[in-house]
């Protein structure tokens, strides 16, 4: 190491600021940010984001990992950029000025319950302050990203959080560090469950032909005991089931649930109730009215386990989709789960493992299956191959 660089003048200066801010870096106050952000979240609400320059992209790069997926696959999470709307943005500015341009959108979109997060790199941005003010008054929890000592915008926030850093270039990095952490913390305390999706007919009961006779119900082979099973490892269980029997007239919605609730008094009875049951009615060759109809929740597409997802906060990542058919397999990988396929269905997206029968299925997943527990690939490899 030169003398200039050791004495921070050398291209290594940048990399020793940041090491420098991260050793101080605000865990506490970085987790309660979170905690807030949580528990609007969980209250229903959405959160706001605002910045000017720098600090813009760093509130769409929050956005972007709500709305989207920070590290696990799940249900979306409502975020917005309130400069993301340049109409909007330059309508306020060009009537009010600059220094209202946030506080209109916040007065606008804003709700009690939600957050409204403001990004100061200086901690004193005038239009920043003013949507903080106006968040206030309409209700809204506060976070601050800030630096600079957190000045003027610190006493104003619910959750000031401060990179301590001399230049903005550290402050900004430590942002980002910030924008992960809060990601990463929001995504634990909300989408910590993980399940096993089930397919019913040909997977859970014998198939019948478009069957809804309570009284015909017959489990498979293992299934009760592979349910109580899987339960017992803390997965909750939801069956998705294509149910296309309703828009094409052969019976009504009513008619699945008599069915639903036999077959969950009958696993009840084995201690393996399921923790959700989800069923798509449509189809869009069917007859009845409104159900003949294309939809997002009719296998392959994901949407019966994006909606199980949200239900019961589950980490799509750490679940299984099993099932008979191949739409089963692409259905529980779109959502980003992993698939066993139950039988001798051909599928032309290949699941991690296939299966004979329900016993194996819960092996696999519990790692007890052949190869012994060294993992799904040794399992899958060692697996059965019908
Ligand atoms: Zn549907």
């Amino acid at each position: 190491m030169s003398d200039l660089s050791r004495n921070g003048h050398g291209p290594e200066r940048y990399a020793a600021r940041a090491r420098a801010m991260l050793t101080d870096f605000p865990h506490e106050a970085a987790e309660k940010a979170a905690a807030l952000i949580a528990a609007c979240y969980e209250g229903g609400g959405k959160v706001l984001v605002c910045g000017n320059g720098g600090s813009a992209m760093e509130a769409q790069h929050l956005v972007a990992e709500l709305v989207g997926k920070f590290e696990r696959d799940r249900a979306s999470l409502p975020a917005l950029a309130l400069h993301q709307n340049p109409a909007s943005l330059t309508a306020v500015a060009n009537d009010y000025g600059y220094d209202d341009a946030f506080a209109h959108q916040v007065e606008a979109l804003g709700a009690p319950g939600d957050v409204l997060v403001a990004i100061s790199t200086s901690g004193s941005s005038e239009n920043v302050a003013r949507a903080v003010l106006a968040a206030r008054e309409k209700g809204l929890a506060t976070v601050g990203y800030l630096g600079g000592g957190g000045n003027r915008l610190g006493p104003l926030m619910d959750v000031p959080v401060t990179i301590g850093a001399p230049d903005t270039a550290t402050i900004q990095a430590g942002h980002l560090v910030l924008t992960h952490t809060i990601c990463g913390l929001v995504e634990e305390a909300l989408f910590s469950n993980k399940a096993v999706f089930v397919d019913r007919d040909g997977t859970l009961i014998v198939n019948r032909h478009y069957g809804s006779d309570p009284d015909r119900i017959e489990l498979l082979d293992g299934v009760a005991d592979g349910l109580r099973a899987l339960r017992g490892a803390g997965y909750k269980l939801v069956l998705v089931s294509n149910q296309s029997g309703v828009a094409r007239g052969y019976f009504d919605e009513a008619a699945i649930g008599r069915m639903h609730d036999r077959l969950q008094k009958m696993l009840d009875a084995h201690g393996a109730a399921l923790d959700g049951l989800e069923y798509c009615p449509h189809h869009p060759e069917g007859e009845i009215f409104p159900y003949a109809v294309e939809c997002a929740c009719r296998k392959p597409a994901p949407g019966m386990l994006r909606r199980a997802a949200r239900k019961h906060g589950l980490n799509l990542s750490a679940s299984w989709m099993v099932g008979d058919i191949a739409a089963d397999v692409e259905a529980g990988k779109r959502a980003g789960a992993r698939t066993v396929l139950v039988g001798p269905e051909p599928s032309p997206l290949p699941p991690d493992f296939r299966a004979a029968g329900f016993r194996e299925v819960v092996g696999h997943i519990l790692g007890e299956g052949v190869g012994g527990g060294l993992g799904e690939k040794a399992g899958s490899a060692a697996g059965a191959r019908l």
